[in-house]
């Protein structure tokens, strides 16, 4: 049972309950992109990122990969580990999309000789700059040697998420991840959402992510309803 409302964010909220150390992780309906700049109410949103998400966690939790998940609780809500979240963004990329693209000058579409890691300051009111493993020692959002176990994680998970969207027909071509430390631990957090990730059909190059959003593409809740049913998520 949820009980005290202990943070909310653009897509999510966190309640305190019952049992010390256990959350419950809300599923909001709101699309936001754009830092809040963009924002609409999506009916069913919350609901598919929740399925999609328990889906990740626990095939993640399969190939023995840490995370907070306990279980889905029900439609759009999420039992998960409290933990103590790292300021930091991790970004994994097989082809260069996004960001990149206009930081560096890069092509949209490229793909990457190897998958990149990339960290970010999560702070929406500096827009998420990005920051190094010097700047996570020197102004202690993460230890380096958490900062070099997230990086790892963030690539064992690109490889396990990869091989299983390709067997859909789904190119995995880049991905946000939160991680945080339970027990001294790095585990991986919030969520595993077409929200956060950049998915294209491997035949047609057609966007099955928030890019439909960010650029008016169509319908957000049909694309994310076609990954869930491609990954055989009862919804
Ligand atoms: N991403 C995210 N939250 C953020 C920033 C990025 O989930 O605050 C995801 C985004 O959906 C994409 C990947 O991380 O899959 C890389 O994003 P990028 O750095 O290209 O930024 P964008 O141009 O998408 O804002």
């Amino acid at each position: 049972m949820k009980t005290i409302l202990k943070y909310e964010g653009k897509g999510k909220a966190l309640y305190s309950t019952e049992t010390a150390g256990e959350l419950i992780q809300i599923f909001k309906d709101d699309a936001t992109a754009f830092d809040g700049k963009k924002h609409d109410v999506i009916a069913g949103k919350g609901k598919l990122n929740c399925a999609i998400s328990s889906y990740f966690f626990e095939e993640l939790h399969k190939a023995g990969i840490r995370s907070h998940y306990i279980r889905r609780e029900n439609d759009n809500e999420m039992r998960i580990r409290e933990l103590a979240m790292m300021p930091v963004e991790v970004v994994v990329r097989n082809v260069a999309a996004g960001s990149i693209c206009k930081r560096l000058g890069l092509e949209e579409g490229r793909t990457l000789k190897c998958p990149l890691t990339e960290l970010f300051y999560k702070d929406d009111t500096l827009g998420d700059p990005m920051i190094n493993t010097e700047h996570c020692e020197l102004f202690g959002w993460a230890k380096t040697d958490d900062v070099r176990a997230m990086r790892k994680l963030a690539r064992h998970v690109n490889k396990i998420m990869s091989d299983i969207l390709e067997k859909v027909g789904i190119r995995l071509i880049d991905f946000k991840l939160e991680f945080g430390l339970l027990d001294g631990h790095i585990v991986l957090g919030d969520e595993v959402t077409p929200d956060g990730c950049r998915l294209w059909d491997i035949e047609t190059g057609r966007k099955l992510d928030k890019d439909v959003f960010r650029r008016d593409l169509g319908g957000l809740s049909e694309v994310y309803h076609e990954v869930a049913t491609r990954l055989g998520i009862q919804i």
